[in-house]
């Protein structure tokens, strides 16, 4: 049996998409939700809804039960995501879960991305567990940029503060399609991949992608990440979640997303990632 978390999640849902697609019977699949009032469309394909929150040990060790191979889904809030991801990793030592397959970051282990710490500290509880595992190291999903879709449409630029930075993103149904891979095949127990899009592009080049997928001229603003700040405080954003997305944008500027991982993900998915362009396009 195979088990998601986050299956009401984004990643999660194309995971198991990518599953039946690949063959795999529903009977035989898991979704462990947080809200099974949310997983309705996923019981009604047939699949087995089990409901656990990171913060509950004892419902994620019975969500557990029986899941020969896990995709554990990094968790979404920030400040408790280290505790939780400590109960997820626990739960699944003693449920006797066989291969734990989890997603985490580019280069985790040394990036100095503001996201980095929690991941490289997970991947450190997955090491310590002894559970045999496979660590996904996702790069950017090129739908991050929906935001700046808006942007371009309504002032003709897409405002960053990543310098020249570069980022080799892919659409999020490539990483999904590539866990699936993982959790069906064998060889993949003790590897660290770093997935990330064939092609590692600059802000100018998202600049002019985002044109052509809106049909009107784009270009890209390089600004300060303290100008970035001001500039997301005014259009709302919080002052923490702002600063945030600014310290984000210096990591592109200084290369934290450049690394296309040798092409691994293609590798895996036996087809090129999805060009940026064509990421793009349902986003518009
Ligand atoms: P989503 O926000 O769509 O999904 C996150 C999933 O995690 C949701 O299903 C959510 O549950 C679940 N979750 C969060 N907290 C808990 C909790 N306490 N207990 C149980 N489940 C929880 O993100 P994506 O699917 O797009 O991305 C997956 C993960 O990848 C993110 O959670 C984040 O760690 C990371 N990420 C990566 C990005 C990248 O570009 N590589 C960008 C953004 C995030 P619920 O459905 O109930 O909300």
């Amino acid at each position: 049996t195979i088990a998601v978390t986050g299956a009401t999640g984004q990643l999660g849902g194309l995971v198991l998409e990518a599953l039946t697609e690949r063959g795999q019977r529903v009977d035989d699949l898991v979704a462990v939700v947080r809200d099974p009032a949310r997983a309705a469309k996923l019981a009604e394909r047939g699949i087995e809804v089990r409901t656990a929150d990171y913060g509950d040990p004892d419902a994620l060790l019975k969500a557990f039960q029986g899941v020969g191979r896990l995709l554990f889904v990094s968790g979404s809030e920030p400040g408790r995501r280290l505790e939780q991801h400590r109960n997820v990793v626990d739960a699944a030592v003693a449920a006797g879960v066989g291969h734990l397959v989890y997603t985490s970051a580019p280069h985790a282990d040394t990036s100095d991305l503001v996201l980095a710490p929690d991941h490289r500290a997970t991947e450190e509880l997955i090491k310590e567990s002894g559970l045999p595992a496979t660590i996904l190291r996702n790069n950017w999903y090129t739908e991050n940029y929906a935001a700046q879709l808006d942007e371009a449409r309504n002032t003709g630029a897409i405002t960053a503060a990543a310098g020249e930075g570069r980022v080799a993103s892919a659409a999020r149904a490539d990483y999904a399609a590539a866990a699936a891979v993982v959790l069906t095949g064998d060889d993949h127990e003790g590897q660290v991949y770093e997935l990330a899009g064939d092609t590692a592009w600059t802000y100018a080049e998202l600049g002019a992608a985002v044109g052509e997928v809106i049909g009107r001229e784009v270009v890209y603003r390089p600004v300060a990440p303290a100008e970035l700040t001001r500039k997301l405080i005014t259009a709302g954003l919080d002052e923490p979640t702002a600063g945030f997305v600014a310290a984000l944008d210096a990591n592109i500027a200084a290369g934290a997303l450049a690394d296309t991982g040798d092409r691994t993900l293609s590798r895996l998915l036996g087809r090129p990632t999805t060009p940026l362009l064509e990421g793009l396009r349902p986003l518009a």
